[in-house]
């Protein structure tokens, strides 16, 4: 099939994720065909090194044969089981056990969904039952962080703190309160370590005080804040939140749907973090995006509370593709790769990386760079000091990603002029200089950027 008959397809048919639909009518569809490693291959033949891992879920990078395997063996001797009425799989029931033995403290139990999204509203809907099990259903009180992302479900869009999720959808509901962000780049208390985790503090237990302490349930927050703009809060940050709200009797829920599975470092951010949180939601790299899949990770005292008081009474939550098995059989085999050599790889290349980011410090566009791993972002501004934003006539969200596409490099272009990388974890030191030197090249560009340069010179 002709590429441009593709993109009359694409153009008519199909509605995109997170996408301006006359935007993208009028931009048309980049078609990828197949990818190896750390690399994708788009419509044409062109090779481009995959710097954001997909949609930072592939992890493990693409074309690894024991993922393939795995999957096509267990569609061939069982491609699916379903966890209702009693029944489940091997690849189910070993996924569970060996993510629940790596799992930082209690977290001990593991419920399986299709992804993030759907985690995080499982985790709203096993607080609210869990509230009520403990005869305490006043509890119904939510609060998040500013800049935050926890999917786009109905329910989890008002706990994600990013406007667009929000606009036209009803949504925060009223009961999802939000805290800033310690976003230390821009925090108006500056960004000294200790002052920014004070100040959360206080502003957590400000924002507690005016809802009501007793009517608090939870508090959600990413390890790393991915989606606002890869914000890395100072070390000790969530652990000083974590205790405050084990101190004030709310529940703690880590996000690690971006940070889970070696993104940062260890399996979870939140061992690195020191922090038991009550629940853990994962996706994306649980399965390396090779499949679909998340997990929550429920603590043993949630879990017991929930069961003891419903008895024979049937938890109402679960989907048709709970624990399914291909998606398991994927999951074991990505945890095989990652113990085996990946989670130490990326260590080695996330240092490469973020060494190589500060090297770019010096570059007049570079306001900020920030990052843990194999995540990272700089921030690009038109006055150091002022820390000025790019201007939004210079268009930087779609600019900067087709100058680091034509400079054969896939990133994520943040709105705001933030680049967000996330490669995969098998990358080699080439491909980290790749990315690195593919990155100075769009700074450069856009340097040149008409717009840039009007606003710079005024
Ligand atoms: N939570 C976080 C922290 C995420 O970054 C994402 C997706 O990027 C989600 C939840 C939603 O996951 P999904 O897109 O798989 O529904």
């Amino acid at each position: 099939m002709l590429s441009n008959s593709l993109s009359e397809l694409d153009r008519a048919h199909w509605v995109h994720p997170v996408a301006s639909l006359r935007g993208h009518e009028a931009a048309g569809v980049r078609v990828l065909t197949s990818a190896k490693g750390a690399h994708v291959t788009e419509m044409g033949g062109r090779d481009l090194i995959d710097g954001f891992s997909g949609l930072w879920c592939v992890n493990a990078g693409y074309g690894q044969r024991s993922l393939i395997d795995a999957a096509s063996e267990q569609i061939e001797t069982l491609a699916y089981a379903t966890g209702y009425f009693g029944l489940g799989s091997e690849p189910a029931i070993r996924l569970a056990a060996k993510l629940a033995e790596r799992a930082p403290g209690d977290l001990s139990h593991v419920f399986f969904t299709m992804g993030g999204s759907d985690a995080v509203d499982s985790t709203i809907r096993y607080i609210q039952l869990y509230q009520h099990a403990k005869g305490t259903p006043e509890r119904d009180q939510f609060i998040s962080v500013e800049h935050g992302y926890h999917g786009s479900s109905s329910l989890g869009a008002g706990l994600t703190a990013l406007p667009a999720f929000h606009s036209g959808f009803q949504v925060p509901h009223r009961w999802q309160h939000k805290i800033p962000s310690h976003y230390a780049y821009r925090n108006p208390v500056g960004d000294d370590p200790q002052t920014i985790i004070a100040n959360s503090v206080a502003e957590l237990r400000a924002k507690v005080a005016e809802i009501g302490a007793e009517r608090i349930a939870a508090f959600y927050v990413e390890p790393i804040q991915g989606s606002g703009g890869v914000l890395v809060p100072p070390p000790g940050w969530m652990k000083a939140m974590c205790d405050t709200c084990h101190e004030l009797g709310i529940l703690f829920i880590a996000d690690e749907v971006i940070t889970g599975f070696g993104r940062t470092g260890p399996l979870f951010a939140s061992s690195e973090d020191g922090i038991t949180p009550d629940f853990i939601t994962t996706a994306k790299g649980l399965t390396s995006g090779y499949v679909p899949m998340g997990a929550v990770f429920v603590s043993d005292r949630i879990y017991q509370t929930i069961a003891e008081a419903l008895g024979e009474q049937a938890v109402g939550h679960g989907f048709t593709y709970s624990g399914h098995p291909v998606s398991a059989a994927v999951g074991l085999a990505a945890l095989d790769l990652y113990e085996g050599e990946l989670l130490e790889n990326g260590r080695r290349m996330g240092e490469r990386l973020q060494q190589g980011l500060q090297g770019l410090a010096d570059h007049p566009l570079v306001g900020d760079v920030r990052g843990r791993g194999m995540l990272a972002a700089v921030e690009l501004v038109m006055d150091k000091v002022a820390k000025t934003p790019l201007p939004a006539a210079s268009a930087p969200s779609q600019r900067l990603f087709d100058r680091a596409w034509e400079a054969g490099l896939v990133i994520r272009a943040f709105a705001n002029g933030v680049l967000g990388f996330a490669p995969p974890l098998c990358c080699t030191e080439t491909e980290i200089d790749q990315i690195l030197d593919r990155t100075r090249t769009v700074l450069d560009r856009t340097l040149d950027d008409p717009e840039v340069r009007a606003e710079m010179k005024g």
